[in-house]
């Protein structure tokens, strides 16, 4: 079972809030630090100006101004436990001293004395009152030749200020948790809520309406930038969808004409006595309609696979130039018999890294479409130049063109011109055409008006 809530919004609450808390205790930890060290610099400092002032006094009054002066002391603090005065003299004899009942728990003071004299500085001293635990700091300092004072006070009230300051942090930190943990929760919940947004709009997409598109305004960038790359990705389903639907479409339409013809080749052999001629010529009429729909779906395939980039391997070097010529020399025939002169003007050794045969049946229906779309006594040109960055192929003709309108869509699948649908073709050959010359890393221009047409393929060396 889990106890804790998995979510984002969730975690960046407590991760924040952790942090404020160490950031809060690493402050309250330094400060702490620096403050003792402070209050226990002043001490120490009034510690040598005491003595300093215990020095003048007895240039000025001897030791019974000093006497006076300690016993005045004494009175002003009110409290013998809080502080003690010793006076030492050479050989280490304590001279005076106030009430040291307190004070039991000192150490022998000879050694420090023997140290003070030959030394001639103040030495300080830190100790704990034992059972109260108080520290207590004390100074050995020399206020004249061969005579030592030593005195000290308990450290009770910067003792009681450091724990005030530690109760006082306690309290701000169970102050600060929940209102941390508020502001995180509020600020997760603000970076999160774009998340939300789009995974929201993305379950309503998933159950239907794939026209649908995220919109959320104004999240931070990285929001923005999942809202943008969502909704490219819907784009590019929506297209995806809408050009297999268009293919099926058009697959299931051109597929029906031939399948219609057989059916009815069938039906009316089936209807009369026939002959063994009559018999024959339905069978053959039946093997063309079938050699019909394999090509449609032969060249279906081909498209699939050259826009899936399956031609980009392997790659080997191929002798464009040779490609050209055999080309026009196979469509030479053919445009003899439909008295189009056909003319070719060639760059010699122009070579590529490409797959051949996809290269040659790309031109071949290029080539194929002009002779096919210009009436007689027209012309076809096919040019292949180069300069050092890529090759150009044009295959311009005068024949019937493309209407402006359809110039967009003649690279679509199954897409065919209606001035052109009296005549042989399935729609396919363009658009494998375009497939192979970007598996190439090229592309396909067109140029078409009344006059004819001008494909041309650009391919880089
Ligand atoms: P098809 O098998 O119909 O020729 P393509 O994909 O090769 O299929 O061409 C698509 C359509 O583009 C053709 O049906 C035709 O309408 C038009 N087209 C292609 N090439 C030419 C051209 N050289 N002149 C005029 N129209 C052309």
């Amino acid at each position: 079972m889990k106890l804790l809530p998995n979510t984002l919004a969730f975690r960046l609450t407590f991760w924040y809030t952790l942090v404020v808390i160490i950031l809060i205790t690493i402050a309250f930890n330094a400060s702490y630090f620096l403050l003792s060290k402070a209050l226990d610099h002043d001490m120490e400092q009034d510690l040598i100006e005491d003595i300093g002032e215990f020095r003048t006094l007895y240039q000025k009054a001897g030791l019974a101004g000093v006497k006076q002066e300690i016993n005045r002391d004494l009175m002003k603090s009110g409290e013998e436990e809080r502080i003690f005065f010793q006076l030492f003299n050479q050989q280490g004899e304590r001279m005076y001293s106030s009430d040291l009942s307190y004070w039991a728990f000192l150490p022998d003071s000879r050694d420090w004395v023997k140290r003070v004299i030959s030394s001639e500085q103040v030495i300080f001293q830190a100790m704990v009152m034992p059972e109260e635990e108080v520290e207590v700091k004390a100074a050995y300092g020399l206020i004249a030749p061969g005579l030592v004072l030593y005195f000290g006070e308990s450290t009770e009230d910067t003792q009681e200020l450091m724990e005030l300051l530690s109760q006082v942090f306690i309290a701000m930190l169970l102050m600060a948790i929940p209102f941390a943990s508020m502001v995180s929760w509020v600020v997760a919940g603000r970076s999160v809520k774009g998340i939300k947004e789009v995974s929201r709009i993305a379950s309503a997409i998933e159950k239907g309406n794939l026209q649908r598109r995220v919109s959320v305004l104004s999240q931070g960038s990285e929001i923005s930038q999942l809202v943008d790359t969502f909704n490219a990705m819907l784009d590019r389903i929506w297209l995806l969808i809408s050009e297999m639907k268009e293919m099926t479409d058009n697959i299931a339409h051109d597929l029906r004409s031939p399948l219609a013809r057989i059916r009815m080749i069938s039906e009316s052999v089936l209807s009369n006595e026939n002959t063994p001629q009559v018999f024959k010529t339905a069978a053959s009429d039946t093997i063309e309609e079938c050699d019909r729909l394999l090509q449609i779906i032969n060249s279906s395939l081909d498209v699939a696979e050259a826009e899936a980039g399956v031609l980009q391997a392997p790659k080997t070097q191929v002798n464009v130039s040779g490609l050209v010529q055999d080309a026009c020399e196979l469509f030479e025939i053919m445009a003899e018999q439909k008295d189009i002169s056909l003319l070719c003007r060639l760059a010699t050794d122009c070579y590529i890294q490409g797959e051949a045969q996809s290269l040659q049946r790309m031109l071949a229906n290029l080539i194929d479409n002009a002779i096919k779309y210009t009436q007689a006594e027209g012309k076809v040109v096919v040019e292949l130049s180069r300069d050092c960055q890529q090759i150009e192929i044009s295959v311009s003709d005068t024949g019937i063109g493309i209407p402006e309108g359809d110039q967009a869509r003649a690279f679509d699948r199954f897409f065919r011109c209606d001035q052109s649908r009296t005549l042989d073709g399935c729609g396919l050959g363009l658009s494998y055409s375009r497939a192979v010359a970007h598996s190439h890393g090229g592309d396909i221009l067109l140029n078409s008006s009344e006059q004819g047409s001008q494909f041309t393929i650009q391919l880089p060396i």
